[in-house]
């Protein structure tokens, strides 16, 4: 039984649910997996997490599907991101089987929250691994906790798949050239707020910050991958400062599959001006549509979208992807788990 929830007016926030997963990597092994009702943690306040930022997490959805079933996308590339993750802050990696066994375990016991079908709801997977032991020298954890937890999450465009604003600003930079950028850890996203708050004062939903070693090239759209339709080709930017979005590599795949062609590549910004589609793309939102990109520095406006409408190919991808997750498309390259309910 589902709980009875207002699923088309839940915002992207925390829902409580019934239960989160732990496992603690203690005296140099993974321990027993815990189910938990609590949502606290208890940490000693010297954790390396809290004060030299070893945390990293995911981002992973669960849909209930035309038939019935439950269906988690990608889990394995969300487990084998957040392997790289860990390496890339030294952290314990978490071994890609537990992963996969928790998330199952995690969406489990909390069934009732996994909305219904055609609500456009879904049970968002959040997992999260932080560094536990107290040192107040700069140094790696010996001891980290690995959580997941669930919460159920509403439908991304509340009126509809539309186009938002985004902006250029060079004043700001989200990671450094060779830095953390290709790892899901908290402190990017902190290091990103002041620009986004900026954007928004600006009336644009997010910063498209340029490669922060020479301002030259497009790299990422806030927290989420960027590409464009230029000359009919789905285009996107390659850069070692750019997370692997998994919704974008999916979305890779789906367009050669409509031969479409790829490019994964620098992008100039002045090739803006040949784009008849954009869009940031992640698990939240699949493809947030992009109507006008501002370079506030050059004050030009790049009207991507002069209709506000998304554009035919950002359309059919977002449905191809979206039909996938819930099963009313053949799921060809084998990116659903189903998720075992009995
Ligand atoms: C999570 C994230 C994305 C999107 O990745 P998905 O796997 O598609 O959800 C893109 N950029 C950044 C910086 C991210 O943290």
């Amino acid at each position: 039984m589902s709980s009875e929830l207002d699923w088309k007016h839940l915002p992207f926030g925390y829902y409580p649910t019934d239960y989160n997963v732990r496992c603690t990597f203690k005296d140099g092994k993974w321990g027993e997996i815990e189910v938990t009702k609590s949502d606290k943690i208890e940490m000693h306040m010297a954790a390396t997490s809290l004060h030299y930022g070893q945390e990293i997490f995911e981002g992973l959805k669960a849909f209930r599907g035309k038939d019935g079933k439950v269906r988690i996308f990608r889990l394995e590339d969300n487990a084998s991101r957040m392997r790289s993750s860990a390496e890339g802050l030294l952290m314990e990696p978490v071994p890609e089987d537990l992963f996969r066994k928790m998330c199952l375990m995690a969406v489990k016991l909390n069934e009732r929250f996994i909305p219904p079908y055609g609500s456009g709801a879904s049970l968002y997977i959040r997992p999260l691994e932080i560094g536990m032991s107290p040192s107040i020298g700069v140094k790696a954890s010996s001891e980290y906790l690995f959580i997941i937890m669930v919460t159920p999450v509403g439908p991304y465009f509340k009126t509809g798949f539309g186009c938002t604003d985004i902006c250029i600003m060079r004043q700001y930079d989200r990671v450094a050239p060779r830095g953390t950028g290709r790892y899901k850890c908290g402190g990017n996203y902190a290091a990103s707020l002041v620009a986004g708050e900026h954007a928004h004062d600006l009336g644009c939903s997010a910063v498209l910050f340029l490669d922060p070693k020479e301002k030259k090239y497009l790299d990422e759209c806030g927290p989420a991958n960027f590409f464009a339709i230029i000359d009919g080709k789905y285009v996107t930017p390659k850069s070692d400062s750019i997370l692997p979005s998994v919704t974008n590599k999916a979305l890779m795949q789906l367009a050669r599959d409509m031969d479409i062609e790829v490019e994964e590549r620098h992008i100039t910004v002045d090739e803006l001006a040949n784009a008849t589609e954009a869009g940031a793309c992640g698990t939240a939102a699949v493809i947030s549509p992009i109507g006008t990109i501002r370079d506030i520095d050059t004050g030009k406006n790049y009207e991507i979208s002069p209709d506000r409408k998304p554009g035919p190919i950002s359309t059919a991808l977002y449905d191809r992807l979206s039909a996938i997750r819930l099963g009313e498309y053949p799921d060809e390259h084998n990116w659903n788990t189903i998720v075992d309910l009995d």
